[in-house]
């Protein structure tokens, strides 16, 4: 098995596009300067800005290893968060960010040879993008073989904020292994297509067998920790699930827990 690549710190980037997807993830270019980053499909790195007024936080490479060592990303902004809020907002075409990286084991399984599914939701998707760019690219989906699929499912809030459902859509047409489906949560009426609901209520009639899934899922941690009691509902093995959490969720503050 080829050694996972070795994390470099530090390694100046230059932002060189940023494209708002939804009303609130913005997807960002990182070109290379002088020195690229090593890193697997589906891991993640720490971005900063050179001057270190915001701290450093994790996200999840958006794409597969490329040639040219481009890196993209999907970030939310976060209300009130400041890395979020530079990358999305603060931070200009030509500015120099900092990675350092990679990290995580959210990576393919080389030892897999089942179908592949992944659950995710809002820049959740981050690292599934870079998994399917990946198996796309070994040409893992060029056959409609049913044992060796790959399905992203997607969950968004609305239409608007589906994140390149066009491109996915595209992509399950050309790739006859690939399938795509998105989910929306928050629309009300019958004029809207389904599937309607969550991932653990639309799962079961998607794929009522999961036990030689291999599962990648990624996201709030709400979304995660429901997408994995659901997989491992429908028979998908713990060794074969694998998530990524994208931050903790906030303690609730109540009464009983203070001094
Ligand atoms: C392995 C890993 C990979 C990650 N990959 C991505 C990625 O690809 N894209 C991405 O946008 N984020 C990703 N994150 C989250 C990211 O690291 C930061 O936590 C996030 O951007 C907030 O940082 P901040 O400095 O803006 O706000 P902070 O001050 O750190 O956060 C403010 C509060 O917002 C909450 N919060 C954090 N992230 C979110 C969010 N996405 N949505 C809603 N609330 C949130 C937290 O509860 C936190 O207490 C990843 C995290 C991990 C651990």
């Amino acid at each position: 098995m080829p050694l996972a690549p070795l994390p470099d710190e530090d390694v100046e980037f230059a932002l060189a596009r940023r494209r708002w997807c939804t009303p609130v993830v913005a997807e960002l270019t990182l070109e290379v300067i002088e020195q690229r980053i090593d890193f697997d499909a589906g891991q993640y790195v720490l971005l900063q800005d050179t001057g270190r007024a915001v701290s450093m936080q994790s996200y999840s490479v958006a794409n597969a290893p490329r040639e040219d060592g481009t890196l993209t990303f999907l970030v939310t902004a976060v209300p009130g968060g400041p890395t979020s809020t530079w990358l999305t907002k603060g931070a200009q075409p030509g500015d120099r960010v900092l990675v350092s990286g990679p990290y995580g084991s959210f990576v393919a399984d080389p030892a897999h040879h089942g179908p592949t599914l992944y659950l995710v939701g809002g820049s959740g998707l981050a690292p599934a993008k870079a998994l399917v760019e990946a198996a796309v690219a070994r040409g893992e989906t060029a056959h409609p073989d049913a044992g060796s699929r790959h399905t992203l499912l997607f969950s968004g809030r609305t239409p608007e904020h589906l994140i390149d459902h066009e491109t996915f859509t595209a992509l399950a047409a050309q790739q006859p292994g690939f399938d795509y489906v998105r989910t929306l949560t928050r629309v009300d009426g019958s004029d809207v297509e389904p599937p309607r609901g969550r991932i653990p209520e639309v799962l079961p009639s998607l794929l009522p067998d999961l036990s030689e899934h291999a599962v990648y899922i990624a996201g709030a941690p709400g979304l995660v920790d429901a997408s994995t009691k659901a997989a491992q509902q429908l028979g998908a093995r713990a060794g074969r699930v694998h998530t990524e959490e994208f931050y903790a969720q906030p303690t609730p503050w109540s009464s009983g827990s203070g001094t």
